[in-house]
């Protein structure tokens, strides 16, 4: 297949190497030039601007900051459906609100384009290692249609309703996720500073039920286990200024259901004091720093 491409950061640049791995042929395209270049070194197209991307292709897929870019990269006199040819599907993987997720399908379907999000999880090295989850939103036949476009650069695909329903289902579980995390933080500087020997109090937790993701597998505690950004000073992994962007998403999506998320909001609250702090580069179980005595 000919695949447009748009959005070659951390996250883009593998995944396009990956579906040319898989033999499709790629036209990228990159606001930074040298983003895209790097891609030419290995036989990619390079297009001059995201409507030049979407031209003479038989699928677009994008992978974008926020919302803002992707309403810009799709919609108005220089976006992605003003160039398309009707019936081309398009793949948007970008993390986003499910709310600017419907309205830019709607906008692709009034094209005659069939439109999915497909928020990832997975993270940088999920990216390379093509071992990402995708969880769409869209209709079954769009979804089926795309699925092994995604399969190439993932290794679970997840059809989770409607459209904007990947990113429903992607901010509701990092809201889950962010929650349990602080309350992991909590609870393993409590016990420190109660007295417990940190891998002990862990070790209990994990066979208890305050066991969760971020106590056995990702711990925030330095020490306890090796292999996770708390053991290097909270280098690599999931950023906490990623985190900060999904709560924020997902509390505005909660504002706009009239939906209470009381711990939601609060995790977006010691997320947003944590980057403030100076702590955004890090990975987001640095947010245990919060709870440690200078
Ligand atoms: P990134 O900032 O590294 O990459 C985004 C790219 O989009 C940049 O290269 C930027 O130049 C480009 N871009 C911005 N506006 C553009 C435009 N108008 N036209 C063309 N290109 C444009 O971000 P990332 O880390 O690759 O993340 C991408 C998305 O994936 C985000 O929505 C993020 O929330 C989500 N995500 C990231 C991770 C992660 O670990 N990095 C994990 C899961 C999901």
């Amino acid at each position: 297949m000919k695949i447009g491409f748009i959005g070659l950061g951390h996250m883009g640049n593998p995944m396009a190497r990956n579906l040319a791995k898989h033999g499709h042929a790629l036209k990228v395209y990159d606001v930074v030039p040298e983003l895209a270049r790097k891609l030419a070194e290995q036989g990619c197209e390079v297009a001059t601007s995201a409507v030049d991307c979407a031209r003479g292709v038989e699928m677009v897929v994008t992978m974008l900051p926020s919302s803002p870019h992707v309403r810009s990269v799709y919609l108005g006199e220089y976006g992605v459906l003003a160039a398309i040819a009707p019936g081309t599907p398009i793949v948007d993987c970008s993390t986003i609100d499910p709310l600017t997720a419907r309205e830019v399908a709607m906008d692709a379907k009034a094209k005659g384009c069939p439109m999915i999000d497909a928020p990832v999880s997975g993270g940088v090295a999920g990216a390379e290692a093509a071992t990402l989850t995708f969880m769409v939103g869209g209709d079954v036949p769009d979804f089926e249609r795309s699925k092994a476009v995604l399969q190439c650069m993932g290794k679970n695909v997840v059809h989770c309703g409607g459209s904007g329903n990947g990113q429903v289902a992607k901010i509701c579980n990092n809201m889950m996720l962010a929650i349990e995390m602080i309350a992991t933080a909590e609870g393993m500087t409590l016990a420190a500073q109660l007295g417990m020997d940190p891998k002990v109090f862990a070790s209990i937790v994990n066979t208890s039920s305050g066991r969760c993701w971020s106590s056995d597998t990702y711990n925030p505690f330095p020490g306890v286990l090796e292999n996770v950004p708390a053991s290097r000073d909270y280098a690599g992994g999931f950023g906490a200024d990623l985190m900060l962007k999904d709560l924020t998403l997902v509390t505005d999506a909660a504002k706009s259901a009239r939906q209470p998320v009381l711990l939601g909001a609060l995790a977006q609250q010691i997320y947003q004091k944590h980057s403030v702090d100076g702590h955004g580069g890090k990975d987001f179980s640095s947010v245990i720093l919060q709870y440690m005595k200078a």
